[in-house]
């Protein structure tokens, strides 16, 4: 009984660039919304009144370095 080799073919998924261009915008944004609550010290240009997301991202602006007190 002969045995022979099985190699597995494996493809790889290719994406052009050109498809990444809205996911990296997307994303880059979503980011940039999140590092903008996260580091948001309730100031002039924080969109809620209030406290509320200050108490809320509290120690993540604390993990992050932002200075909080
Ligand atoms: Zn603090």
């Amino acid at each position: 009984m002969a045995q022979t080799a099985v190699t597995p073919e494996i493809e790889f998924p290719t994406i052009p660039l050109s498809d990444l261009g809205p996911w990296a915008t997307f994303f880059g944004l979503f980011a940039a919304i999140v590092v903008f609550f996260i580091s948001a010290d309730q100031g002039a240009i924080s969109i809620p009144a209030g406290t509320m997301i200050h108490e809320w991202v509290h120690d993540a602006r604390h993990l992050l370095g932002y200075p909080c007190h």
